[in-house]
């Protein structure tokens, strides 16, 4: 495990060691990239800390009737991102990486009923029994050897998830089908960050509260994000950035430790008026070069 100052701590993106290490996150002055800090060098310091987190089932429902209402939306808008009326009528394979508990799968069988939609995720017991029916679900541990291949690839709120970036976007890239696409939705830094920073240390600290986590490794920069995609064997089709929430605003404030009723008074009118405000996730879609 890198430690600052040691002479292996680089950046897991662009290999600088020019990083500024701040609480549990390191901010590369190569590429821009936020990162958990030290960051897991595999995954199976992901599924250890998610065993010891064990999520009961009610817990996982409380979380998507919180959520879902919500991604019903994000999803429609993110597939019709990635996939026009043009993919009517086929029988396409659409894969979704890192499905989580599945509600996806509605989304897309909804738009494209003869499609087959296959679900993955680290962490297999995630797929809910409500959305199951929908998911044709291959093992994590099948995944890598797995023959199938995709016309699409979704990856919605994952890549931030991810402990190697490059290896998955590679994996993945191998497994699409002529003309395939990948849809990628993922956290970027926003103005926010470089401005608490400067201004309010204690505010700084609470946003990467909130947002940098064992859970969330990397909040990406336009530039890290850029050189991912090229060391893959992958171009970028299409790009935006957007404004995106999963859960209330009550859910972001809870993570950071915001108890104050003014400053939770100033985050949901930044909340309700994020979409004019800030730009906080990067949308694309990506084909093989
Ligand atoms: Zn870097």
């Amino acid at each position: 495990m890198p430690e600052a100052g040691s002479t292996d701590a680089q950046c897991k993106i662009c290999q600088s060691a020019d990083l500024e290490i701040f609480e549990h996150t390191a901010h590369c002055r190569g590429c821009r990239v936020l990162l958990y800090w030290p960051y897991p060098k595999s995954d199976d310091e992901l599924i250890a800390a998610g065993e010891k987190k064990s999520w009961p089932v009610a817990n996982a429902l409380e979380w998507y009737s919180e959520s879902s209402f919500l991604n019903h939306a994000n999803f429609t808008q993110m597939l019709r991102y990635a996939a026009d009326e043009s993919f009517r009528g086929r029988s396409l394979d659409i894969l979704d990486f890192g499905g989580g508990g599945g509600q996806f799968a509605l989304v897309c069988k909804s738009h494209f009923p003869e499609a087959s939609v296959y679900i993955t995720d680290i962490f297999d017991d995630a797929l809910l029994d409500e959305w199951r029916a929908m998911n044709i679900q291959i093992p994590f541990a099948d995944f890598a050897d797995d023959g199938t291949k995709f016309d699409l690839i979704f990856l919605n709120d994952v890549f931030e998830h991810v402990s190697d970036p490059k290896g998955v976007l590679k994996q993945l890239a191998e497994k699409l089908k002529p003309g395939g696409r990948i849809f990628i939705d993922t956290p970027k830094q926003f103005w926010l960050y470089p401005t608490s920073k400067l201004s309010s240390k204690s505010l700084y600290a609470k946003i990467l509260r909130g947002t940098v986590s064992i859970y969330h490794l990397q909040i990406w920069s336009r530039k890290a994000f850029e050189m991912v995609v090229a060391t893959s064997g992958l171009t970028i089709e299409k790009y935006r950035e957007t404004s995106e929430y999963t859960m209330p605003a009550s859910f972001y404030m809870r993570n950071m430790g915001i108890t104050n009723p003014i400053v939770k008074l100033a985050g949901s009118l930044f909340y309700r008026n994020a979409k004019y405000l800030a730009k906080n996730k990067i949308m694309c879609v990506l084909t093989k070069k």
